[in-house]
């Protein structure tokens, strides 16, 4: 996989728009094997969280591919019962911990919890002064979220990362990023295989000669989205990261932007955070 395509954060930090998501893969061997065959086939950002259970062995991963710290881009995120400036802190540093890194790279606030926003970034922006974190972003917010935490916020989020794929393509929220510069990033981006078998998806990945998984992981890019799809097989891992070496037309992008329809798989943000 050649994967070339970056976004400079507010930071300044490059992030790959396009990662390996290890959400539901068991630590030890599976989430090594997982992250090194990623890491062999090019992809150069995994994203994990502390209520995954695995950082372990994300980390462990990383360090058996041999690649530089520096070459692989980190993401982890703070669970909602660890929201509050003190818990905040304790939080990173136990995920630092079990990843055995000194620093993540970008560090997520998980879920929205308004009680409990203007501490939690607060201390986000602490942990970035620090350099435990290189970039500070949110997960699941809203734009009336986002609107809150920015009343407070000396740093805007650098990513958002919502449920979002040609079923739930999200355009108010995208909309609320692009005021703030802040880059969306999709979760469940095939619907956990939901969309593969949508006709629509279906014929275009036939006259490119390519997967619907390919096709729908191609347009997130062509959108702007970056792009974190989850597997654990040898076989997917190499072909959702095969997404490079084609373009989708204008016709095949409104195709699939016609499929919006507003379903949702995941919780709903409103009654999920606390
Ligand atoms: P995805 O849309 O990435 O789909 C993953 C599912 O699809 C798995 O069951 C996988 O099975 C299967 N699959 C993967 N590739 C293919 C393929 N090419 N063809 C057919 N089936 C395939 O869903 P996720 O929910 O895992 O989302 C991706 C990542 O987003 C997560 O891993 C996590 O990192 C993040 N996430 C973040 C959330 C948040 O609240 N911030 C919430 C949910 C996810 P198999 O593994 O067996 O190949």
């Amino acid at each position: 996989m050649n994967n070339p395509l970056t976004a400079t954060l507010h930071e300044g930090v490059e992030m790959p728009m396009h990662g390996l998501g290890v959400f539901q893969t068991p630590d030890g061997e599976e989430v090594i094997n997982a992250v090194n065959w990623a890491l062999e086939d090019g992809y150069r950002l995994i994203d994990t969280a502390m209520i995954y259970r695995n950082e372990t062995g994300v980390g462990e991963g990383i360090r058996r591919s041999g690649l530089a710290r520096e070459e692989v881009f980190v993401t982890t995120k703070l669970w909602n019962s660890d929201q509050g400036y003190e818990t905040t802190l304790a939080a990173l540093d136990a995920s630092l911990g079990l990843l055995g890194v000194d620093h993540v790279d970008l560090y997520l606030v998980h879920w929205p919890s308004p009680e409990h926003t203007e501490a939690t970034w607060r201390a986000l922006e602490h942990l970035q002064a620090q350099g435990l974190t290189r970039a500070i972003g949110v997960s699941n917010f809203k734009p009336h979220h986002l609107d809150q935490l920015m009343a407070t916020a000396q740093i805007a989020p650098s990513v958002n990362q919502v449920e979002l794929h040609p079923n739930l393509q999200q355009q108010e929220t995208r909309a609320a990023c692009a005021e703030l510069g802040t880059i969306p990033q999709a979760w469940s981006p095939i619907k956990q295989g939901q969309i593969l078998s949508d006709p629509v998806i279906g014929s275009i990945a036939q006259r490119l000669g390519v997967t619907p998984a390919q096709v729908v992981l191609r347009w997130h890019l062509e959108e702007g989205i970056a792009t974190i799809p989850k597997s654990v097989r040898r076989d997917r891992i190499r072909e959702n990261g095969d997404v490079f070496s084609f373009t989708l037309t204008e016709q095949d992008l409104d195709a699939i932007r016609a499929l919006d329809i507003g379903d949702r798989i995941g919780p709903d943000p409103d009654t999920f955070g606390g």
